[in-house]
């Protein structure tokens, strides 16, 4: 009786964390949703002929001849993205809010949110930017700069951009 009585215990404090858990989640669902934090200023609006909607940069590290990594910040509103790009010495993105997407050319896309840490490998096709409905606030680190820091190609369609579920 006693070993009955401590299962249905377990049973129901299980499901009660389940449920705590499943709120919690719906939290942080609604959090996704609500304006980003900025850490750094928003910057100046990207150039069309290289992102698609709205996408803000500011630099943060110049490279130079000793330290030749060069740190900045995008902000990319809800349905902004890069065009295809390559960096020749590669790159890392550490996403410090929002949802967003990363793909990498022949690659299924993925799904980017707070707290992801991303490397791109040296001159492979890829693109990124924020969700459909959630912006995303994006560190970049591009070592190596004296090998170059971005060649840009064309615009990510919306067929490519959309496919993403
Ligand atoms: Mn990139």
């Amino acid at each position: 009786m006693k070993s009955n009585l401590t299962i249905v215990c377990t049973i129901i404090i299980c499901a009660l964390a389940m449920a705590c858990n499943n709120s919690r989640n719906q939290e942080i669902m609604k959090a996704d949703k609500k304006e980003l934090a900025a850490i750094f200023p928003k910057g100046e609006k990207g150039l069309s002929e290289t992102f698609t909607g709205n996408a803000y940069n500011i630099g943060l590290v110049d490279a130079d001849s000793i330290l030749t990594t060069a740190v900045g910040n995008v902000y990319f509103e809800p349905g902004a993205r890069s065009n295809w790009h390559s960096h020749p010495a590669g790159q890392i993105l550490i996403i410090t809010d929002g949802v967003g997407y990363h793909q990498i050319e022949g690659r299924p896309v993925e799904i980017i949110k707070k707290g992801s840490v991303v490397k791109c490998p040296p001159n492979v096709r890829h693109w990124h930017g924020a969700s459909e409905d959630v912006g995303l606030q994006q560190l970049y680190i591009v070592p190596n700069t004296e090998k170059g820091i971005v060649n840009w190609d064309e615009a990510v369609p919306d067929e490519v951009y959309k496919s993403v579920k």
